[in-house]
């Protein structure tokens, strides 16, 4: 008799378990509260999102590849921009 076995990655699935809560846990922050003065406005923060989405560079639907940042949580702020060259990804927001 065949048992089931669950042949998925051990090492994978704790990973993304735990950079889930990890990007809970930061996105708990004060900093990140709503009146913290550091957030872009929600409109801003999906398209950023949206942008990083559609990259090449977004590894795991997470992390940039090429700064490394989380972009759930860097995306957020407003003194974060993307680090493709030449500007060619989203800006730092100097607004509101
Ligand atoms: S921050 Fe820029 S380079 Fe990184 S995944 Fe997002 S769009 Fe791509």
């Amino acid at each position: 008799v065949e048992t089931a076995v669950d042949r998925s990655c051990r090492g994978c699935r704790d990973e993304f378990r735990v950079t889930e809560e990890r990007i809970r846990h930061l996105l708990s922050a004060p900093m990140f509260a709503p009146g913290s003065g550091h957030c872009v406005p929600d409109d801003v923060y999906e398209a950023r999102l949206r942008q990083c989405e559609a990259c090449p560079k977004l590894l795991g639907g997470h992390t940039c590849s090429l700064c490394g940042c989380i972009v759930p949580v860097a995306a957020k702020l407003k003194a974060k921009s993307c680090p493709l060259p030449g500007g060619a990804g989203w800006q730092r927001y100097d607004g509101e």
